[in-house]
């Protein structure tokens, strides 16, 4: 359009100042992510991982992400003649996203991959393929995390294994052994209690048939519900045990699981989590009677360490847009990536968002090593998982508040996707073991599995020497250990895990990375907000490693 005079007297404003759309950009473009994908073990992901990355932070893949969060699913709960079909509606974007993340193997698949590291590749799958939408990765999640408690059952996971691990999305409800592949949820929640699964109040009884029962009552909350399967607890004759329900029974006739409501959440909008009801509901026995906690377990050690990758991909996401924007937007004369405080803030997130990130590989490696029978690693993982999950998923949302403020106003508007990635960051501390039953678990661990402990300290020790801050901590460390003490649990948790990240830094990232971390976390020079690393932080050298194009 040519512009008259007549047009340029009602121009009201040129825009200026405004940052140009982030997308497309390189999620996997992250030195950190891919040195730790090498050191643990998964080198020969790289190209594969650089491959998704390009296509996380692609324009298509992030306006799924955004349509499938603005398009929520819907909860249809009976057809038009009154016959219940409890069928979730999703938006296509939805369908899309859960197509790559299936075929990029981050559901089921590194359970059938012999290769070293497959668990590690996996998790740097996720760590760039989940800067798209935190949403999907629910029901990737659990997918995921079923195989090793449905191998305690082995003539079911004979059955389920082969589609559980596959790259296939099929997403339509059908008998789930004639799928070409099938995704899992779990139940474990009801209204009584969550972390307190003791309480459970659904009820299995045995049928004639050896190892199948019927289940009576309700979940409060199990995500994803037009998952093929469901590992749930119920209350059996011997105790409270873990079965297996399809939501398609063999004969191809519905299985009752009906689902009452989806919830109304804060965020994590892509996905539903519904409240369904069993009645007469045909479940398979899962391990032993009696030892459902002991069987379910199996799988929320996975689920903690995706909550560890999600929180660490939050991080990384959020730190990218924040990088991005300072870098085109000036303020008071100076490009706001040029001054001085900004610095120091951003500088600040590049070490938590390198320590989480960096956390994160570690416990998958300690994850693929112990599947393949090491038993240091697997002691390692027992407690390094609880530590690493109680404080990685802790700081999210600090941590997202304060990126989401690098873009000022327009990070509070929707537009930014910021607001989205904020309101996500809580729910990663919640499920699957809040805070404090986390903290909880660790003290456990030191009680009852001495060799945990063991296992931290000498991971501890690999670092011993190279850092005065670090050798300090981990003595006082030691002091607390006697004292395990309930109320004291956050304390000497977030401990453990600062000197975990620490030592890891200390002998993987360049000097001024480490030193900024020891000196801030564990030195005491810092203060409570993030921007408040010490003067002497070398902030060229931590954002030049974080954001190369952006710092
Ligand atoms: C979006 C969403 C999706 C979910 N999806 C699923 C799902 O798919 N399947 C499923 O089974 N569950 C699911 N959950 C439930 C989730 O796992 C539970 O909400 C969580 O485990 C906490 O249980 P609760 O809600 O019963 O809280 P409570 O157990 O009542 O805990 C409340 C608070 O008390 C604290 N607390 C508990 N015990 C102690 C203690 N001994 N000492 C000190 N503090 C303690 C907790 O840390 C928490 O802060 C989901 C939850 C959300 C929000």
């Amino acid at each position: 359009m040519v512009l008259t005079p007549e047009h340029e007297r009602h121009a009201t404003h040129d825009v200026t100042n405004q940052p140009p759309p982030l997308a497309p950009y390189d999620a996997s473009e992250d030195t950190a992510l891919l040195e730790g994908l090498r050191r643990e073990g998964a080198g020969w992901a790289e190209e594969g991982i650089r491959r998704l990355g390009l296509r996380a932070g692609s324009v298509q893949a992030q306006e799924w992400a955004e349509l499938a969060n603005r398009h929520e699913p819907e909860l249809r709960t009976h057809d038009r003649y009154g016959n219940r079909v409890d069928e979730v509606d999703f938006h296509p974007s939805w369908h899309h996203l859960m197509r790559v993340a299936v075929g990029e193997g981050l559901a089921g698949a590194p359970w059938a991959d012999d290769r070293p590291g497959a668990h590690v590749a996996r998790t740097a799958g996720g760590l760039v393929w989940g800067q798209t939408d935190a949403g999907h990765g629910c029901p990737t999640s659990m997918t995921y995390a079923a195989i090793p408690a449905l191998r305690r059952q082995p003539e079911l996971a004979k059955v389920y294994e082969p589609l559980l691990t596959g790259r296939a999305y099929d997403p339509e409800l059908r008998v789930p052994a004639e799928k070409r592949g099938l995704l899992a949820g779990m139940g474990m929640t009801e209204k009584q209690g969550g972390s307190d699964v003791r309480t459970n109040t659904t009820a299995a009884t045995p049928t004639a048939e050896p190892g199948v029962y019927t289940l009576r009552g309700h979940k409060w909350f199990t995500s994803a519900p037009m998952c093929d399967l469901f590992l749930v607890l119920a209350q059996a004759p011997d105790g409270l045990s873990c079965f297996l329900v399809p939501r398609v029974l063999p004969d191809g006739s519905r299985n009752t699981f009906r689902i009452q409501r989806l919830k109304d959440k804060l965020g994590n909008r892509s996905n539903a989590s519904s409240e369904p009801e069993f009645d007469g509901t045909v479940a398979w026995l899962v391990g032993p009677e009696g030892q459902g906690v002991k069987t379910i377990i199996e799988m929320v050690n996975c689920t903690r360490l995706d909550c560890v990758m999600m929180s660490a991909t939050l991080m990384r996401r959020t730190l990218v847009e924040a990088g991005h924007h300072v870098r085109h937007r000036s303020a008071f004369g100076a490009r706001l990536v040029d001054q001085p405080l900004m610095r120091n803030v951003l500088g600040d997130l590049a070490l938590e968002s390198e320590a989480a990130t960096t956390l994160a590989l570690r416990l998958a490696g300690a994850a693929d090593r112990a599947v393949r029978g090491n038993a240091d690693e697997a002691a390692f993982r027992r407690i390094a998982t609880a530590v690493g999950k109680y404080w990685v998923t802790k700081r999210g949302p600090a941590f997202t508040a304060e990126a989401l403020e690098c873009l000022g106003g327009n990070g509070y508007v929707e537009e930014s996707g910021m607001p989205r990635h904020y309101r996500e960051a809580p729910l990663l501390s919640i499920w699957e073991g809040s805070g404090n039953v986390n903290a909880l678990d660790v003290l456990r661990a030191l009680r009852r599995e001495s060799r945990s402990a063991q296992a931290l300290f000498a991971e501890l020790a690999s670092a011993q020497g190279a850092d005065a801050r670090l050798d300090a901590a981990v003595t006082r460390l030691k002091g607390r250990m006697a004292q395990t003490s309930e109320a004291g649990a956050r304390r000497l948790v977030e401990l453990m895990a600062l000197t975990l990240q620490a030592s890891l830094l200390v002998r993987h990232a360049p000097p001024a990375v480490a030193d900024a971390f020891c000196a801030s976390r564990l030195g005491g020079d810092w203060g409570h907000a993030f921007g408040t690393l010490p003067d002497a932080a070398d902030l060229d050298a931590v954002l030049a490693r974080a954001l190369p194009d952006g710092g």
